[in-house]
């Protein structure tokens, strides 16, 4: 069995006093861990106040990106050491955000993974495809490639452990999300490809969540998915009170 996870992505998004105000508003209020994960995943600059406010809660925190290196000359980055340090669980990668804007590469993103696991905390790893590749009917082989990619020489432990985004650009931040059974279908293709790189423990095992415009509203229809382990939500995360209901829903 595995449990449903259900992380908020905020993005650039809110201020310190925002940030703390709806720790503050969620933290009592959030499902056991021992039903759902709740993740938070918030801008570098408040994981630190943040993991004050939300210690010994049911709240675990998210980073949006890091570094792979630990340290040295790498102006403007933060490392997965000082990450972890705060106490932070998961770090998002390979967002298409990032892929876009900052042309972080499969490469990247592999180097990223295993500096989290080397640091004990869990990639929250993204993969999706374009429009175009959609309406193109090239979906299956795009994410196959990116999953192929990312994971390069990761053990079948940290596989196992980690979780796994499926976000189709075209219905991130645009209101149109995927229908229920394509997101099955999609999650189904990351995890039989886990399965082909690394035998079907290890894919019964890893948790896929669908991300692209998941709200209160519709989480229920994708959760009932046997693919599906949770969402990775940004929009719908922003509000206390939607965070809640996504948790809620679950
Ligand atoms: P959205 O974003 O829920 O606002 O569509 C999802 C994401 O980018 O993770």
């Amino acid at each position: 069995m595995r449990k449903p996870i259900i992380a908020g992505n905020w993005k650039m998004n809110k201020t310190l006093a925002e940030a703390v105000s709806f720790a503050e508003a969620v933290k009592g209020n959030v499902p056991s861990n021992d039903v759902v994960d709740a993740v938070i995943g918030s801008p570098a600059l408040f994981l630190a106040p943040l993991a004050s406010s939300l210690e010994g809660t049911d709240v675990k925190l998210a980073a949006q990106n890091t570094y792979f290196e630990n340290a040295g000359a790498f102006t403007g980055e933060n490392s997965p050491a000082a990450i972890a340090d705060l106490g932070v669980q998961y770090v998002i990668i390979g967002h298409s955000e990032r892929r876009e804007y900052f042309h972080e590469t499969d490469e990247d993103i592999n180097k990223k993974a295993k500096a989290i696991f080397a640091n004990g905390m869990t990639p929250i790893f993204c993969c999706g495809e374009s429009l175009e590749t959609y309406e193109a009917g090239q979906t299956a082989e795009w994410i196959e490639g990116q999953i192929t990619n990312g994971l390069v020489d990761l053990t079948a432990e940290q596989v196992s452990s980690m979780v796994i985004a499926y976000e189709p650009i075209w219905a991130i931040g645009t209101g149109k999300s995927a229908d229920a059974n394509i997101a099955d279908e999609i999650c189904g293709v990351v995890r039989a490809t886990v399965e082909k790189l690394y035998g079907s423990d290890v894919a019964s095992k890893v948790r896929i969540q669908y991300g692209g415009s998941v709200k209160p509203e519709n989480i229920a229809e994708y959760m009932a998915k046997e693919n599906v382990d949770g969402a990775l939500v940004g929009g719908a995360s922003l509000e206390a009170e939607s965070f809640l209901a996504l948790l809620e829903a679950v």
